[in-house]
C-alpha cells in the first residue's frame, strides 16, 4: 500500500513539475559562454575526443554551422561588444581593442575609464563608457524586473562588454595579483563571496604543475603538425605573475574561471531569482585565445586546450544542471573571433603557397615612401599617429606642417597606392557608402567616424603580419578569423543543425525572442531575430512565423 501511495505522489509530483514548465515562459538562467578565438571547424575536428560542454552543445544543441562576423577588425572587444548587443561596431561604437583617440593623441584602451578606477588591484580604472546602448543583460533587466546579472572572464574587456551597463557583478582577472577584481564602476568594494574566494587563492595550487596532454600523448588529436607540440609545459613554482601568466596562457587559466562561475552561482543563488525573473551568467573564457596566439589552431597544444576547455564547460553544465534542472537553462556558446592558422602550418599541411608571415614594418615602409613620392616630398616624414589591426591614422600635425590636407591624404593612400606587401586594398572612412560587395558592408558595419582610422586597410587573406616566427593572431574578415560557433541549447531548444547563414550580430535579438525579452524601442539593432530558424520543442505545428 505504502509503496503505491508514493508512486502515486511521484507521479502527482511529475506532473504539478511538468505543468510549472509548460506554464514557465522563461528561462531561470541563461548561460552565455564566450570562448576567446574559437573557429567554428574545432567542434568538428575535436568531437571524437569529447565527451563533456563542447559535446554537449554539438550534439543537444542548435547549432548554427554558418556564422560570422562582418566587421573588422576581427578582435576580442568588438567580438563581446556584438555577441549580446545585437549592433555593430559602427553602433556600439567598439571599433577597435585600441584606437586612436585624436583629441589626447593617444591610443585609448576600449573599456578605459579614469573615472571608474580599480577595486582590489591598481591600474588604469575600467567601465563600458566608451560602449555605447545598451545590449541583451540590459533588456533583460528592463523586460524582467529583478533579473540579475553577472559577467565573468579572465579579460576585463571581454566581462566589461557582456555585462551591459547594470550588472550586479562583472569581474575579472588581475594578471599582478591572480586575484578577481572589479572597478568602481560597479561596487564600492568587492563583495564578501569575491573576497572568500581570492583569500583561498586557488591559482596558487598550479605552481609547479606541467601542462601535459590530457589524452595518451600518441592519441590522433595530436598528430597535427611538428611546430609546437612541445610537451609538457612546466607552470613556474614560485608565487606570483609569473605563474599567474603561466595560468593564463594555459588550460588551467579556463578551469580557474570556472571555479569562479561556480562561486557566484552558488554565492548569489543564480537561477533562482527571488522575484521569479531570469537570470543571466556569461562567462568568457579567454586561454584559448593565449593557447591560439602562442601556438596556432594545428598544435596540439590547441587540441588539448580544447579538449580539456570541453570538460571545464561540462563541469558547468553538470553543476548548474543539477542545481535548476537542464531544461531550465538557456546555453548560449559563440566566440569572438577565430584564428589564422601559421602560416608554416598552412604551407606544410595544406600546401597553400599563399600563406606568409611578413613584418608590418615592410607594409608601412612601402605605404610612406609611395605617400611621400606621391606629395613630391624628399625628407623624412611622419605620416601616421596611430595604426591597429585594419586602421590608420594619419598624424593631423605632420600632415599640416606639410601643407597637406587630410582628404588629399587619405584619397592617395585609398587610390593611389598600391602594391603594398601584404595587403590588397585601402579604403577611405569618410567614403565607404560607394565601397561594393561583401567588403563594403563589412566596412560600413565597423566605421565609427570619431574613433576610426582615416583609413581602413583589408590584409591578402593568408598573410599574417607579425615580428615573431611562431605563432599566429587574427584581426582580418577573412573566414578563418570571421567563421565562428553559435549554438543554442537546453530551455526549449533541439538538437539541430543549420545551414542557412547567420551573423553573429543576429545572436543577441534571437536570445531575446526566445526569452520574451524586449529591446527598447530606441535601441538601433543590426541583427536579426532567427527563432524562425530553429525547431524549438515549445512551438506547435504551424506556429512559427
Ligand atoms: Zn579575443
Ligand atoms: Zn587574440
Amino acid at each position: 500500500m505504502r509503496g503505491k501511495k508514493l508512486v502515486a505522489l511521484v507521479i502527482a509530483w511529475a506532473l504539478m513539475a511538468v505543468a510549472a514548465a509548460a506554464a514557465q515562459t522563461h528561462p531561470k538562467l541563461v548561460v552565455v559562454i564566450v570562448v576567446d578565438q574559437m573557429r567554428a571547424d574545432y567542434l568538428d575536428r575535436f568531437a571524437a575526443y569529447e565527451n563533456g560542454g563542447l559535446h554537449f552543445f554539438a550534439t543537444q544543441g542548435a547549432d548554427f554551422l554558418n556564422a560570422n562576423y562582418d566587421h573588422m577588425p576581427t578582435e576580442t572587444c568588438l567580438g563581446h561588444s556584438v555577441v549580446l548587443s545585437g549592433r555593430n561596431p559602427a553602433h556600439t561604437g567598439i571599433v577597435a581593442n585600441e584606437w586612436y583617440d585624436r583629441d589626447h593623441h593617444k591610443m585609448t584602451y576600449c573599456v578605459e575609464d579614469a573615472a571608474s578606477p580599480l577595486v582590489g588591484d591598481s591600474g588604469p580604472g575600467i567601465s563600458p563608457k566608451n560602449f555605447i546602448g545598451e545590449n541583451f543583460s540590459d533588456w533583460l533587466q528592463t523586460s524582467h524586473p529583478g533579473a540579475r546579472v553577472f559577467s565573468l572572464s579572465l579579460k576585463d574587456r571581454a566581462a566589461v562588454t557582456l555585462g551591459g551597463h547594470h550588472p550586479q557583478g562583472v569581474f575579472w582577472f588581475s594578471h599582478s595579483t591572480g586575484a578577481f577584481i572589479t572597478s568602481r564602476y560597479y561596487a564600492p568594494q568587492l563583495p564578501p563571496w569575491v573576497d572568500d574566494f581570492n583569500r583561498k587563492h586557488a591559482i596558487d595550487s598550479y605552481a609547479g604543475k606541467q601542462w601535459t596532454p590530457a589524452l595518451d600523448a600518441d592519441s590522433p588529436a595530436y598528430h597535427t603538425h611538428e611546430v609546437a607540440g612541445q610537451f609538457p609545459h612546466p607552470i613556474p613554482e614560485k608565487v606570483g605573475p609569473e605563474l599567474y601568466e603561466s595560468v593564463y596562457g594555459s588550460p588551467f587559466g579556463d578551469e580557474l574561471l570556472e571555479s569562479f562561475a561556480e562561486a557566484a552561482v552558488t554565492a548569489n543563488r543564480l537561477g533562482e531569482n527571488p522575484q521569479d525573473a531570469p537570470d543571466l551568467l556569461a562567462v568568457a573564457f579567454s586561454s584559448n585565445d593565449a593557447v591560439g596566439h602562442t601556438f596556432g589552431p594545428d598544435s596540439p597544444e590547441i587540441a588539448d586546450e580544447q579538449i580539456r576547455l570541453d570538460r571545464t564547460v561540462g563541469h558547468l553544465i553538470e553543476i548548474l544542471s543539477s542545481r535548476l534542472g537542464p531544461q531550465n537553462i538557456l546555453w548560449v556558446l559563440s566566440a569572438d573571433h577565430g584564428a589564422e592558422p601559421t602560416p608554416e602550418a598552412e604551407r606544410e599541411l595544406r600546401h597553400n603557397e599563399r600563406a606568409r608571415r611578413i613584418s608590418f614594418s615592410d607594409a608601412q615602409r612601402s605605404i610612406e615612401t609611395q605617400l611621400s613620392s606621391i606629395f613630391h616630398l624628399t625628407g623624412p616624414m611622419h605620416w601616421f599617429a596611430g595604426q591597429t589591426d585594419s586602421m590608420l591614422y594619419f598624424d593631423s600635425a605632420e600632415l599640416a606642417n606639410h601643407s597637406i590636407s587630410l582628404a588629399a591624404a587619405t584619397h592617395a593612400l585609398s587610390a593611389q597606392v598600391h602594391d603594398v606587401p601584404g595587403i590588397d586594398a585601402f579604403y577611405d572612412t569618410a567614403h565607404l557608402g560607394s565601397v561594393e560587395g561583401w567588403i563594403g558592408t563589412c566596412l560600413r558595419n565597423s566605421a565609427f567616424p570619431v574613433r576610426s582610422g582615416d583609413v581602413y586597410y583589408l590584409t591578402s587573406e593568408w598573410t599574417l603580419f607579425s615580428n615573431k616566427p611562431t605563432g599566429t593572431s587574427h584581426g582580418y574578415p577573412w573566414p578563418y578569423d570571421s567563421h565562428v560557433p553559435v549554438l543554442l541549447a537546453g530551455w526549449h531548444v533541439t538538437a539541430q543543425r543549420i545551414v542557412d547563414d547567420i551573423q553573429v550580430v543576429d545572436l543577441a535579438p534571437t536570445l531575446a525572442q526566445l526569452t520574451g525579452v524586449h529591446p527598447p524601442a530606441s535601441e538601433v539593432i543590426d541583427g536579426r531575430p532567427r527563432k524562425y530558424l530553429l525547431a524549438t520543442n515549445a512551438n506547435a505545428p504551424g506556429e512559427q512565423h
